[in-house]
């Protein structure tokens, strides 16, 4: 992508509204743009990322046999009636009628909507054990939007629904989402330590929820150093002795009865990017989900409900990789891999260099973003750290007469000159 063709509307100015740097940053780098609290556009830089988050979401939901649909935003209130939920969910929720005068609703969550999917078409044991999931925008009318896409309004999330026979075979889907979500998280670069967690208005009796470090985190939490020291993309995690290790978030951290050790014991604030449960029949029950088991009997299916907060992770993301320059992606998540800068737009030789560059790294498909533009080097370096791609090539004048350019590591600073062909090599293998 040429940056002269391409729409980032970086601004100069730390937004006053924003108190948090990943709020400020993404406001700052262009990536969205606020409509109404907590309702954002998501402008291309910010999209890009989303849409790698996303991915990456998906391909370990996949992985762990979770099957991908796509549930509508809108809902009828009918559905929140059977389950006991549309009184009980209260303000939070955005309801609004049609032409006709039929209550409806944007979506909070979607167990209702999944329940009625799966009565409909299953009726034995023999479909078991199933696991859809979809990612969709959620609308939840927070009483503190806050803090950009962290706590927004609309926001956009992966939730995956469990239905399985019994609650040993619902427990074990429960283990495979829990695994699952580390390795996702992993494979952002974050670690995110699972906490045994209160449910909430959802309900049930097994719930964690993930949380990652980062200083503005909401909640106190205190955990095992262990969770430092585990290898998450390991294949053979052990989910009982994950599950048995330590961690807590404030309100259920005693410290007089912590068994870890104080020399063991990390404390932090954690931000939630996911949300696992299970809740049993709690919603298969009431709204007549049923299959024929092996017996020939009719029994309730046991279900769970596994959340991960797609956009919150957008900002998560940035909390946890920034420094005093602007956000450092994670190349997993990059929106570009390799920033390119040429110093003198005006300059033909540059300009011959940096143009055949980037063609060439096009073709062997790096992302790469191409500041092409006649701006001041200042404000192209300043613009690059800002938006933080993992690797910046600049094409100077005295590189393009010798057939060198200059790689810099955003994370690292480390700059080194290499030839053109050297670069390409690294990048375009
Ligand atoms: P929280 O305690 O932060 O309000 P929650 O318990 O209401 O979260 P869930 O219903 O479990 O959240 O939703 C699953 C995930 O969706 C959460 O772990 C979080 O990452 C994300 N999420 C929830 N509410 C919001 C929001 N208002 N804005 C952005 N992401 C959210
Ligand atoms: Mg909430």
């Amino acid at each position: 992508m040429r940056l002269s063709r391409y729409f980032l509307p970086v601004l100069k100015e730390v937004p006053a509204e924003a108190e948090i740097v990943s709020h400020q940053l993404m406001l700052r780098a262009g990536m969205i743009q606020q409509l109404q609290a907590g309702i954002y556009n998501w402008l291309p830089l910010g999209w890009n990322v989303l849409q790698k988050v996303e991915q990456i979401v998906r391909e370990e939901q996949n992985r762990a046999g979770a099957i991908e649909i796509l549930m509508p935003t809108i809902q009828p209130a009918s559905l929140w009636r059977e389950s006991g939920r549309y009184d009980a969910y209260g303000k939070e929720m955005l309801r609004i009628k049609d032409r006709g005068e039929r209550e409806m609703l944007f979506g909070p969550t979607n167990e209702e909507n999944v329940t009625d999917i799966f009565r409909k078409h299953v009726r034995s044991y023999r479909q078991l054990p199933l696991n859809l999931y979809h990612i969709q925008w959620k609308f939840r009318d927070e009483v503190r939007p806050r803090f950009g896409v962290m706590r927004g309004r609309e926001f956009l999330m992966k939730d995956a629904y469990s239905f399985d026979l019994d609650i040993e075979a619902g427990a074990a889907a429960f283990d495979r989402m829990f695994v699952a979500y580390l390795k996702t998280f992993k494979r952002m670069g974050l670690t995110a330590i699972p906490m045994r967690a209160e449910s909430g208005p959802i309900g049930g009796n097994m719930s964690y929820e993930f949380q990652i470090l980062a200083q503005t985190g909401e909640s106190a939490v205190y955990f095992d150093q262990a969770f430092e020291e585990i290898d998450f993309s390991a294949d053979d995690l052990d989910v009982a002795h994950l599950k048995q290790l330590y961690a807590a978030a404030d309100e259920l951290h005693d410290p007089a009865n912590c068994p870890v050790p104080p020399e063991r014991l990390r404390s932090g604030r954690g931000i939630e990017v996911g949300h696992i449960f299970f809740f049993g029949t709690k919603y298969s029950a009431p709204m007549g989900a049923t299959v024929l088991g092996p017996d020939g009997k009719e029994v309730p299916v046991e279900m769970g409900s596994y959340g991960i907060g797609v956009s919150r992770l957008v900002g998560a993301l940035i909390e946890a990789n920034h420094d005093e320059k602007g956000i450092v992606w994670p190349e997993s998540v990059a929106p570009f891999r390799v920033g390119l800068i040429n110093l003198r737009a005006d300059d033909e030789l540059c300009r011959g260099v940096a143009d055949d560059l980037y063609a060439k790294l096009e073709a062997a498909k790096v992302e790469v973003l191409y500041d092409d533009r006649e701006e001041r080097a200042g404000a192209k370096f300043a613009t690059m750290d800002l938006i933080g791609l993992p690797w910046q090539v600049t094409v100077g004048p005295r590189g393009a007469k010798a057939g060198t350019v200059e790689l810099k590591s955003r994370r690292t600073g480390a700059v080194e000159e290499l030839s053109v062909d050297a670069l390409l090599a690294r990048f375009a293998a």
